[in-house]
């Protein structure tokens, strides 16, 4: 464990704002930027995603294969309104689903992956390259992407800096980098209840859209959009269901005491479209009405979150940047508070 300082103004923070797992969240009372000190080493990390110790698992991330196609779609749609074709990497590509998407509009799909169980299942079961390798500017043989993508990614980076400048440096020129993250930095606090789990250790930083937009600016990229999506409908709706699944688990629980059949004997099934066992009728209901809560979950938090109010409230953002020309003053020095392996 250790302390750090805010990476991008240099200074220490007691304005502890989250308190979970033992970990405290600081926000800079300069910037407004949220991270974890004291944390584990880098080592510790690395360790997290290779033993799929990570708070989502792989074989969550293999069974999520319907919201996870489908929030890709959606955000290939607004790839594609920059850019229809190329090499596309994806960092912490998950299972794979974003990149199999993307392969199917016209892209050539490179996935990192640290996790073992997944980068397994990208190569053999979706046949897409993959690196069990850190960021890094070697990533297969040196290659230039067109277009670098990642989800959820940039709070579990343990040097966001120094990992935005390797990505600038692995994009051709106008090269383009899309990323989705949270923008609980500049939440009001009144809405952090509404979070069920800042999972921390694995988050160790939360951002603001100006951090972020700071952030691009020191490490050679041009703001192109920002994409804000209110979340608050969805966090209202994913705390009613889960009070509706602990109430229906009770009640299973207490007809399988009863000596009743149970709903969940069958197991889950295989999600992912891969399996060959035929799936009962049960579980394919189970399988009809999971995806219909999921369908649900993406238009609340893509389509009907957008008629919510934004100001101060928690969003889900997809930012788009350009990798500026080298000659257009170069970039800005970051203090960085990371040490890079
Ligand atoms: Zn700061």
């Amino acid at each position: 464990m250790e302390e750090i300082k805010c990476i991008f103004c240099g200074t220490d923070s007691d304005h502890v704002v989250i308190e979970e797992h033992g970990y405290q969240g600081k926000q800079c009372a300069q910037c407004g930027l949220i991270y974890i000190s004291p944390r584990p080493s880098l080592a510790e990390i690395v360790d997290l995603y290779g033993h799929d110790d990570a708070y989502i698992s792989a074989d969550s991330h293999i069974a999520n294969a319907y919201p996870t196609r489908l929030y890709a779609r959606h955000h290939l749609k607004i790839i594609r309104s920059f850019v229809k074709s190329g090499a596309l990497l994806e960092i912490g590509a998950g299972a794979g689903y974003f990149l199999d998407e993307a392969r199917k509009v016209g892209f050539s799909p490179y996935a990192l992956e640290f996790n073992p169980i997944q980068a397994d299942f990208m190569r053999n079961k979706l046949d897409i390259l993959c690196e069990e390798s850190p960021l890094d500017s070697s990533v297969f043989g040196g290659k230039h992407f067109d277009v670098v993508y990642h989800c959820d990614v940039i709070s579990h980076l343990f040097n966001p800096v120094a990992d935005f400048i390797t990505i600038n440096k692995i994009l051709n020129d106008d090269g383009l980098l899309v990323f989705e993250t949270g923008n609980i930095a500049e939440v009001a606090p009144m809405y952090f209840k509404y979070f069920q789990l800042f999972q921390y250790p694995d988050h160790l930083f939360f951002f603001s859209v100006d951090n972020l937009v700071d952030l691009l600016g020191r490490t050679g990229f041009k703001l192109v959009r920002v994409y804000r999506y209110p979340i608050l409908p969805q966090l209202l709706a994913i705390g009613l269901m889960s009070r509706v699944r602990a109430t229906i688990k009770k009640w299973i629980l207490k007809s399988d005491t009863e000596g009743k059949h149970s709903l969940g004997d069958e197991g889950d099934g295989d999600l992912s479209g891969n399996s060959a066992r035929p799936l009962s009728a049960r579980t394919m209901i189970k399988h009809a009405i999971r995806n219909a809560y999921e369908y649900v979950n993406y238009l609340l938090r893509y389509k009907i979150g957008l008629i919510t109010p934004k100001e101060g409230r928690p969003q889900t953002v997809i930012i788009v940047a350009k990798k500026q020309a080298t000659t257009a003053g170069g970039m800005r020095p970051a203090f960085s508070a990371g040490r890079l392996p």
